[in-house]
């Protein structure tokens, strides 16, 4: 997406821009699974803050909502623990709705407890939309700390998640809530800043969001949009590395002649990487295991939310076990379960369970996903957590996909499958020393998830223009 939306805005601005892709498609960790009139999106399921993509699609040509159906989703989420004696529904974009639903599942108090801590996220955005996200990272210009002293102690560089959630929540069950942000982005809620407090801010004040058709749709109208803009796509084409002869960017070298270029070298005056690498910040960033299941329909799908969130019954436990230096497949995971209405054919239900696992690898906190056996036994693990929480579905099951963190490094070269997803994780510099070489997506500042790709592309493409 990052490379995509910075495609788009350089080929508005009149470059001549050539997208080279190892994969057969685009849109990278965002994709779709279609078989048997079912489409899974596989990646993300929801997203906040569509300002980011609004200002892409306005600035590069018809507006975003022209393009897809822009659906809110209300509840946001619904909460299950202790298998099924707490539920809890959150509402859709409303600070006075989430308190409420907070104090009715949790007890008098845990709405303004939670109250207090969306302040501190959104004095902590404050700060962090003007002196982080708003500003390229550039290793020639050091970035100010905008603001001295009060706006330090707001953000507190030094804090991380877990001691803050704790500091204002009491219950265990809304402290689990909110590392979740830290989880879901592939963060240890132990090592991950404080600032991963923006997230729910953003997701309450801006509201979560999908398209009909799922999240995906996103990538197909901006390859559609960068297509109309005369962007030149390269695919199954593999770029081994950038070539520099005279200290500046001149080209790129391709692993071998793909089906997109019968050439080794494609030249070139500006070169933005897309690509993601290890040395993001946060080595212990984790994968995601996604089960598509494609079900016969049920009475009851019709009234289910679009996401659920099944606790396990030691939340507080979970990254512990996630991030261990001996990590294994996760035996008590909370399970995130999207339930979109219009995935499935006639007669049929669609879900996707996402599960947070250790990255794959043989190293340390790693999992050998392509281990004899461990693929087929972590299926039957998501299956027999999902009865066990309260949604039996192998009586209705037509088939099921299971995709590792295995497969997501095959599929887009990320190491050991590891997402970034979090906007808040910083990374690579936007500008290299390198002349005309730049960076954006996951592990280029600032993070990444749909926001921190689609930011990073604004500020790449205002870099380029500034050069
Ligand atoms: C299961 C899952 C759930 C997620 N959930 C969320 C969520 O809820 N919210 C959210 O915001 N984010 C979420 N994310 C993360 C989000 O999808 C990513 O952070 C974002 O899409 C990354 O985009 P990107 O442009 O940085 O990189 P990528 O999507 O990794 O794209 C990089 C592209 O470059 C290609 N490539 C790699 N190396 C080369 C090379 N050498 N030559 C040529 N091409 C190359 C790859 O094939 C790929 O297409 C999720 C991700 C996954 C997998």
């Amino acid at each position: 997406m990052g490379g995509l939306a910075v495609a788009a805005r350089l080929a508005r601005k009149r470059h001549d821009v050539t997208v080279c892709e190892s994969g057969a498609g685009s849109g990278g960790m965002l994709g779709a699974v279609s078989r048997d009139g079912f489409t899974f999106t596989s990646g993300p399921g929801a997203f906040t803050l569509p300002a980011v993509y609004r200002d892409l699609f306005l600035k590069t040509g018809a507006a975003l909502e022209d393009c897809v159906d822009l659906v809110p989703v209300d509840p946001t989420t619904r909460c299950v623990y202790d298998r099924g004696d707490t539920v809890l529904e959150l509402p859709n974009a409303t600070r006075a709705g989430a308190a409420a639903a907070f104090d009715g599942a949790f007890g008098a108090g845990s709405g303004a407890d939670w109250n207090r801590l969306m302040d501190r996220g959104a004095a902590m955005w404050g700060v962090m939309r003007t002196a982080f996200f708003e500003v390229p990272s550039e290793p020639a210009k050091p970035r100010r700390a905008a603001g001295g002293l009060k706006d330090f102690r707001t953000t507190m560089p030094w804090r991380t998640l877990r001691p803050l959630a704790r500091a204002y929540l009491r219950d265990p069950r809304l402290r689990a809530f909110a590392e979740r942000y830290a989880v879901d982005a592939g963060l240890d809620p132990r090592r991950a800043p404080a600032t991963v407090a923006v997230l729910p801010y953003l997701e309450q004040t801006f509201g979560l969001w999908t398209v009909r058709g799922g999240v995906h749709r996103i990538a197909e109208v901006l390859h559609e949009r960068c297509v109309d803009l005369g962007v030149k796509f390269l695919p199954d084409t593999e770029v081994a590395d950038v070539s520099t002869a005279a200290g500046a960017v001149d080209g790129v070298l391709l692993a071998g002649p793909g089906h997109g270029a019968e050439v080794s070298r494609i030249d070139a005056d500006v070169v933005v990487m897309d690509r993601p690498r290890e040395e993001g910040g946060y080595p212990s960033a984790s994968g995601v295991v996604e089960l598509h299941l494609a079900l016969d329909a049920a009475p009851d799908d019709a009234g289910r939310p679009y996401r659920t969130l099944l606790f396990p019954d030691d939340p507080a436990a979970e990254a512990e076990a996630l991030f261990a230096t001996d990590a294994k497949p996760p035996a008590d995971p909370t399970l995130c379960l999207y339930a979109p209405s219009d995935a499935a054919p006639e007669g049929a239900t669609a879900w996707t369970v996402q599960v947070r696992v250790p990255a794959h690898g043989t190293g340390r906190g790693r999992v050998d996903w392509d281990a004899p056996g461990v693929r087929t036994s972590f299926q039957d693990i998501v299956l027999d957590l999902l009865a066990r929480r309260g949604l039996p579905v192998t009586d209705r099951l037509r088939w099921c996909e299971l995709r590792t963190p295995a497969d997501l490094e095959r599929a887009t070269g990320v190491p050991g499958g590891a997402v970034f997803a979090s906007p808040v994780a910083g990374g690579q510099p936007n500008r290299s020393p390198v002349p005309g070489l730049y960076s954006v997506g996951a592990s280029a500042h600032p993070g990444g998830g749909l926001i921190g790709a689609g930011m990073g592309a604004a500020l790449v493409a205002e870099l380029v223009g500034r050069a």
